[in-house]
């Protein structure tokens, strides 16, 4: 049975407080419970939905469902764990608590700060007020993924640009992805060779780990993409059909272009939010501090943190989280037992390379970008096994597997 807030009392404490409910606050508590049914557990999550965000790219292609990537939060907290609906304000790990958005404060043992990140949808001026109209859209969200769709099959002809804002971003290869899935669409209905493609990267490289680039430049190749690199969009008039960018050029110097569209994929900046940035827990850059390995903070022991808004230095993916779960979960245990802890993350994250439909480059790699495959074959090229693992058995696995605590696929070459 689930407890909810409604039983709270006034500075209420647990055994581990979880901040978000969502892939690694909910996957975490289930780890941890199914190793120790007696550990009193809150989950602090002021949303009313669990999303399952990977399958957003597909839905903005128009091979998924929107309504399968989305359940009550109520049917994911995990049995016996107190869902604390509210919101986190400060983090306060001096005193072993977190204070709520109604000033309330609620004590700890441990405390695992998994929020995921925020994103910065207004560092873009003008994207709020267009966007999801105006031929703008976003799969970052689900409201807007499957006007993804619909922009796609509508357009014919004329100009369609996609977008990456600087890094660290979650799924990095997401806004390139939606290029591709767009570009499939246009050749398989013979519009392409009318549809002019651009793709507009505030970073330099086309993917952060070398090995894959080739297999993706055939793609940018038989797409007739045009890459433009170090072009950051700054602005956006979605009734103008205008977007600006800020490019930098070799020698650090900024010049503002504007370009014309019909359409428009936009990856909005992410940023840690402001009461991780704000905390002691966090490092220089705002994200939650701790070490790479252990997942623990440097400073305050009985503190850990999982997922997007860690500072360790891993691609930000629910495949990530998926090994950082057991990680968290076991090094917790320890601590609690007093024992050393001797589970260790290798910085694994997965990026699903959708190149065409129906073919994916499964890109798997660790820290240092040290490749890191789950399968006994050659990594870079597109396969229908890697398609069928991301629109099928993923999505199955995580709703019934991963939130449930069952730790499929999660051995790291360091433990
Ligand atoms: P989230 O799942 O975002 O959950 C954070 C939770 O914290 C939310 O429920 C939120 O409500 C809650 N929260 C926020 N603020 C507070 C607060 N103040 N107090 C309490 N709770 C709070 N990953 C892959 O592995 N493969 C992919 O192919 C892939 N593709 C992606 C495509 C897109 C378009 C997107 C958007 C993401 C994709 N990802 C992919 C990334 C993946 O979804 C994330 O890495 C993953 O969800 C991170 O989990 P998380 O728990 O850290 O954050």
């Amino acid at each position: 049975m689930t407890k909810s807030s409604s039983n709270l009392v006034s500075n209420q404490k647990f055994d581990i407080v979880v901040v978000g409910g969502g892939s690694a606050g909910i996957s975490v508590t289930a780890s941890l419970l199914k190793r120790d049914s007696n550990l009193r557990i809150g989950i602090i999550e002021p949303g009313e939905f669990h999303y399952y965000q990977p399958a957003w790219t597909l839905v903005g292609s128009g091979d998924f469902d929107i309504k399968k990537t989305r359940r009550p939060m109520q049917d994911v907290i995990p049995s016996f764990a107190t869902w604390i609906k509210s919101r986190v304000s400060s983090l306060i790990p001096s005193q072993n608590a977190v204070e709520l958005s109604d000033g309330e404060k609620i004590y700890y043992d441990q405390l695992i700060v998994c929020p995921g990140l925020r994103l910065a949808w207004e560092k873009i001026e003008g994207l709020e007020a267009t966007l999801g109209k105006n031929g703008v859209t976003s799969n970052y969200a689900y409201d807007f993924a499957p006007y993804t769709k619909e922009l796609i099959s509508k357009l014919k002809n004329g100009k369609a640009i996609f977008t990456q804002p600087p890094m660290p971003i979650k799924c990095a290869g997401a806004p390139q992805k939606a290029m591709y899935l767009s570009c499939d669409y246009w050749l398989r209905h013979h519009t392409l060779k009318s549809i002019n493609v651009e793709f507009y990267n505030a970073g330099a490289v086309l993917f952060g780990v070398a090995e894959f680039v080739p297999p993706l430049m055939k793609y940018v190749e038989k797409y007739d993409a045009k890459l433009n690199f170090n072009s950051n969009l700054v602005k956006i008039d979605g009734q103008a059909k205008k977007a600006w960018f800020e490019v930098k050029e070799a020698d650090g110097s900024i010049r503002k272009i504007e370009r014309e569209f019909d359409m428009i994929h936009v990856v909005p900046p992410q940023v840690p939010h402001d009461f991780v940035a704000n905390s002691p827990l966090a490092d220089p850059k705002g994200w939650c501090l701790v070490d790479n390995k252990t997942l623990q903070s440097p400073n305050f022991p009985n503190v850990f943190s999982l997922g997007d808004i860690t500072s360790t230095p891993n691609a930000k993916t629910a495949a990530a989280t998926r090994k950082q779960v057991v990680i968290v979960a076991k090094n917790i245990i320890s601590l609690r037992k007093n024992q050393p802890l001797e589970s260790f993350y290798d910085g694994y994250g997965s990026c699903p390379l959708t190149v065409q439909q129906g073919k994916i480059v499964l890109a798997e790699f660790g820290y240092g970008g040290k490749l890191l495959p789950s399968f006994p074959l050659d990594p870079t090229k597109p396969r229908r096994s890697a398609w069928a693992l991301k629109a099928s058995i993923l999505p199955r696995f995580y709703w019934a597997g991963m939130l449930k605590g069952t730790e499929w696929m999660t051995r790291c070459t360091d433990s």
